[in-house]
């Protein structure tokens, strides 16, 4: 389950083990749960296992992490890791040894940066691990946030936690956020609309208004994608067909262009 990704904003992924239960409205058309069902590597949901990932699997960041200077002179950037694409870092119900293995093999990989990425930041200060600090220094820590209930919820769990980088992911965006005005801000927000089967609508207004107190911040702002066609404000709001916006905006799924252009910032690490 490791692999070269096409996700926008990472290099690779990494499952430490696969499995997941819904916890929250962005979890209503999981990508994880089709695929995983579909194949029937494991049972999803409560009371599904967590089922860990092959010794092989475990050994592809290690692998990275001797490659990196190649990757780096290739790519003008350290390798980015996102864990876990097919369950949660942070889930209770995964094993405590196979979580306690993944954070040692992260410091084992100081060449790479991890991207960890949960809808349970509730649960961070309970698992990190206890030599976690102010952070590692490679691991972005980050938090799912799709509208404004869900970011009051959890910024103030993420930006209270150490960390090296902290970043949002807005997707599946399915309502607008108003950032804090003050305070610690996040490092970076990734935005989105959701994909696949029965998709729900992000308004391109939503995108903008996260775009422009990205901006106003200091934040780092990547749009990866509008999801579906629809979303697309080549026809929510030029009024053009589906087929049309596909020839001019391929980039992601729905296409990705805000205002005449690409985002795709990172954030200075
Ligand atoms: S937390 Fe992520 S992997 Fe787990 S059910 Fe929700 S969307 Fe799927």
């Amino acid at each position: 389950m490791a692999e070269a990704s096409k996700i926008e904003w990472t290099d690779s992924t990494f499952n430490p083990w696969i499995g997941c239960t819904k916890i929250s409205p962005g979890c209503d058309r999981c990508y994880a749960e089709r695929l995983v069902t579909r194949y029937r590597w494991t049972l999803w949901g409560p009371h599904g296992d967590r089922k860990r990932t092959s010794a092989a699997n475990w050994r592809k960041p290690i692998q990275w992490n001797s490659q990196a200077t190649v990757f780096q002179a290739e790519h003008s950037h350290r390798q980015r890791v996102f864990c876990a694409s097919l369950a949660d870092v942070f889930d209770n119900k995964a094993d405590p040894t196979t979580r306690a293995d993944l954070f040692e093999l992260i410091k084992a990989t100081p060449n790479l940066d991890w991207l960890l990425l949960t809808k349970r930041p509730q649960l961070m200060a309970r698992f990190l691990p206890k030599d976690w600090g102010n952070g590692y220094p490679n691991v972005w820590l980050g938090s799912t946030m799709e509208d404004q209930e869900r970011y009051d919820q959890r910024w103030p769990l993420l930006r209270d936690t150490p960390a090296a980088i902290r970043f949002i992911s807005y997707e599946p965006a399915i309502g607008p956020i108003v950032l804090d005005a003050g305070g610690t801000q996040p490092d970076w927000i990734i935005s989105g609309g959701e994909s696949g089967p029965g998709s729900r609508l992000m308004q391109p207004a939503w995108a903008r208004a996260v775009r422009d107190q990205c901006q106003s911040r200091g934040i780092a702002f990547m749009h990866k994608q509008w999801g579906n066609y629809p979303s697309n404000p080549i026809v929510a709001e030029d009024g053009k067909s589906a087929k049309d916006a596909k020839l001019s905006d391929h980039d992601g799924k729905g296409g990705a262009i805000l205002d005449g252009r690409l985002w795709r910032e990172f954030p200075r690490h």
